[in-house]
C-alpha cells in the first residue's frame, strides 16, 4: 500500500468543512424506528447513517439482527432523507445483498477483523468494487492485523478505504467497554496518514456520558471523522443501550466539539500544538495508569513481607533495579540523572505504600 492519498479520494471528494460524521442505531429494529432516527438526523452533519442488519453478538441468544429485510429499510432512508447509507457485511452472502441493494459504504466489525480468511473472503467478494470500506481495529491490540485486513482489501482494488477505531478487548474491568488504547491509533496515523481514520467512541465507551470527551480527544489527534450511535430512544434499544444517544444530542454534541479549520499559518500552528498535546495527555495518563498498578503491586509486597516479618527496605534489590533502568532509560534517550530522580520518587512512593500496609 503505497499512495494513501488515492485512498482518501471518497472522502476527500465530499469536500466536508468538519469531520465526516456516521450515525444512526446499534442495530436496525423495525422500519418505523429505522426511518424515525433517520429523520431525526436528517439536517444534521450526519453524511452517512450507520445501521446494524447482521449482528455479531459474542454469546447467541440476544438480538442478532432483522437481516437482509433491513436494507430494503436503508433504501428508504436514502430515499426519504437522501442520507447515505451504511451496515456491516461479516461474509460473502452479506457483501452479495448489500451490494445488490446499493448500501453506499460497508464496514467490518471488530469480530471479523481478526480472521485473515475472513478478511481475504470479504476482499474476494467485493474485488473491485467503488463504494467505501472501513475496516475496524480487530478486538485484539495487533497494528499489524489490523493493517493486513485493509493490505488484502487494497490488493483486491478496493480502492476507497478507510479505518475505525473503536478500542481493544482486555480481560481486567476498566472504566471503557473496550480500552481505547490511543497510542496505537497514533501509530496508525505514523504509518498511513492520509488514510482516512473514523474514531467510534459509543464502542470504545459503552456509556453514553463518556463519548463527548472519547470524540473531543480524537479530533484532537486528527482523526477524520467519528462514528456515532444514535437512537430516538436509547435505553429501549435492542442493542448496545447504554451507548447511543439521541439526535438532539448528536446535534448539541457536534456544536460543542472543538474543530479545528485550518485556513492560515498561524491555524495551522495551533493545530499541529494541539495534536502534540493530545499525544502527550495520552502518555501522562498511561503514566499514571502505570504507576497506580505498579504501587497495587507494591501494596501486596507489603503484605507478604509484613507475614514473613521482613524489612520494608532492601538495598541490594533496590541497586539492581537502578542500575538497570538507568540501562533501559539510556537506550529512550533519557538521562541517568532524571531516571534517578524519578526512580528515587518512585520508590519512595513505594515504600510510603509499603509502611501504610505493615503499619496497618
Ligand atoms: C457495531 O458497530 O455495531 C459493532 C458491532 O461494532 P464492533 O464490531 O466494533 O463491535
Ligand atoms: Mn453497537
Amino acid at each position: 500500500m503505497k499512495n494513501t492519498k488515492e485512498l482518501r479520494t471518497w472522502l476527500d471528494d465530499m469536500k466536508l468543512d468538519h469531520p465526516l460524521v456516521i450515525a444512526g442505531p446499534c442495530s436496525a429494529e423495525t422500519e418505523e424506528q429505522v426511518l424515525k432516527i433517520a429523520h431525526e438526523l436528517k439536517d444534521s452533519d450526519v453524511s452517512y447513517y450507520r445501521a446494524g442488519i447482521w449482528k455479531p453478538r459474542t454469546r447467541p441468544g440476544n438480538f442478532e439482527g432483522v437481516g437482509a429485510l433491513g436494507l430494503k429499510w436503508l433504501q428508504k432512508v436514502k430515499e426519504e432523507t437522501g442520507m447515505k447509507t451504511c451496515t456491516e457485511v461479516a461474509n460473502t452472502a452479506h457483501v452479495k445483498l448489500a451490494l445488490e441493494h446499493d448500501i453506499d459504504m460497508l464496514w467490518i466489525g471488530a469480530r471479523t477483523a481478526v480472521s485473515p480468511f475472513i478478511m481475504q473472503e470479504l476482499a474476494d467478494a467485493l474485488q473491485g468494487t467503488d463504494k467505501p470500506v472501513l475496516v475496524k481495529n480487530p478486538i485484539n491490540p495487533d497494528l499489524a492485523l489490523w493493517l493486513g485486513g485493509i493490505e488484502r482489501l487494497y490488493t483486491a482494488d478496493i480502492k476507497n478505504l478507510g479505518a475505525i477505531h473503536r478500542g481493544f478487548s482486555t480481560y481486567e474491568k476498566t472504566k471503557y467497554r473496550n480500552v481505547p488504547e490511543w497510542q496505537l491509533a497514533i501509530e496508525f496515523k505514523n504509518r498511513f496518514p492520509d488514510l482516512p481514520l473514523i474514531n467510534d467512541p459509543s464502542h470504545i465507551t459503552g456509556k453514553r456520558d463518556m463519548v463527548f470527551d472519547v470524540s473531543q480527544t480524537a479530533l484532537d489527534l486528527n482523526f477524520d471523522g467519528l462514528m456515532i450511535e444514535t437512537h430516538f430512544d436509547p435505553d429501549n434499544a435492542w442493542s448496545d443501550a447504554a451507548q447511543q444517544v439521541t439526535p438532539d444530542a448528536l446535534k448539541q454534541m457536534m456544536k460543542d466539539l472543538k474543530i479545528k479549520k485550518v485556513t492560515n499559518e498561524e491555524d495551522a500552528y495551533k493545530d499541529a500544538l494541539n495534536n502534540l498535546r493530545a499525544q502527550i495527555n495520552v502518555a501522562d495518563n498511561q503514566l499514571i495508569d502505570v504507576m497506580g498498578k505498579r504501587m497495587k503491586v507494591a501494596d501486596q509486597i507489603g503484605a507478604l513481607k509484613k507475614e514473613k516479618n521482613v524489612a520494608v527496605l532492601q538495598n541490594k534489590r533496590w541497586n539492581e533495579v537502578l542500575g538497570n533502568m538507568i540501562l533501559e532509560g539510556e537506550k529512550v534517550g533519557l538521562s541517568e540523572e532524571f531516571v534517578l530522580k524519578m526512580f528515587k520518587a518512585i520508590h519512595q512512593e513505594s515504600i510510603n505504600h509499603q509502611e501504610k500496609v505493615i503499619n496497618g
